[in-house]
């Protein structure tokens, strides 16, 4: 909160003037600023979690994290472009909770600001040939939420296994796992869907934010027969973030130089360890609770 030096605070004619001490000043500037929650029941270590989303986002022109009430953050960006960025490569998570986040709008009120949303990119797969168009993706999408983008990009690409589309999903719906789709031979298919940085989900319920050790519907079971209709292979293997900062120089020598000796070690099998080099990729990685 600003200060008031109450000795310099003088009455006027016209009114007041309040002398504010520098660097007191804590106003916002709204222009680039997120609200944002972490999906969670547990408290969050909010020095740790600033630390940690500074260095998964590296801001080229920086970010200040405030803690607005208990649990809700603002996320204030010094340009747009960082802003867009950290919006466009989402969701994110810190300590495995993940992240809401919505653009602060300056006519609601910060409380009002609904965060139960997140928006993922979603993998379909198994869609049958000659389905990979825009028409399906935003019909997809529109089933498993509501349509935001079709990855032109991924989706022309004639190696490209899936359709990927970002769906904006309510964090309170079960994940939607699967659909039938009728091929071009009239049989019915089953394409299966697979989000990209999913958080922690609950195997029983299929709900995002909490896993099935603490999930209400399990407590209130009479029997729990361990049937599960939910699983972890409703996550995406990790990619790449894109429209991230790239890496100061120094940090690609560093990595450059650990992959070859990492080859001159293991040679021709080096295989694997490509794969797990993508796996170790530090913006991606989201553990599991379940
Ligand atoms: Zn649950």
């Amino acid at each position: 909160m600003s200060t008031v030096n109450l000795e310099d605070l003088s009455l006027q004619e016209e009114g007041f003037v309040f002398d504010m001490e520098e660097g007191e000043d804590d106003q916002v500037d709204f222009r680039w600023c997120l609200v944002g929650r972490f999906l969670s029941n547990r408290s969050i270590h909010v020095n740790s979690m600033k630390v940690a989303m500074a260095e998964a986002w590296r801001p080229v022109k920086g970010v200040k994290i405030k803690e607005a009430t208990t649990g809700l953050f603002l996320f204030q960006f010094s340009h747009e472009l960082d802003m867009e960025v950290v919006l466009q490569a989402g969701p994110w998570a810190f300590d495995n909770h993940m992240l809401i986040v919505e653009r602060f709008q300056i006519v609601v009120q910060i409380e009002n600001i609904l965060l139960n949303h997140v928006d993922f990119w979603v993998q379909v797969h198994n869609l049958p040939t000659g389905l990979m168009a825009e028409k399906v993706g935003t019909k997809l999408a529109n089933y498993i939420g509501v349509f935001v983008e079709y990855d032109k990009n991924n989706n022309n690409s004639f190696w490209r296994q899936y359709m990927r589309i970002r769906v904006r999903v309510d964090v309170r719906q079960p994940l939607k796992k699967e659909t039938k789709v009728k091929n071009r031979g009239g049989e019915w298919c089953t394409v299966n869907f697979k989000y990209e940085n999913l958080g922690v989900f609950c195997f029983v319920c299929g709900v995002l934010g909490h896993a099935e050790s603490k999930c209400e519907i399990r407590f209130g079971m009479a029997n729990d027969d361990g049937i599960r209709e939910w699983f972890n292979e409703l996550r995406a293997e990790p990619r790449r973030r894109y429209g991230r900062p790239t890496l100061r120089l120094g940090a690609i020598l560093l990595r450059v130089g650990a992959d070859l000796l990492q080859f001159w070690r293991v040679g021709a099998a080096g295989m694997s360890y490509i794969r797990k080099s993508q796996i170790l990729d530090p913006g991606s990685a989201v553990g599991d609770e379940n």
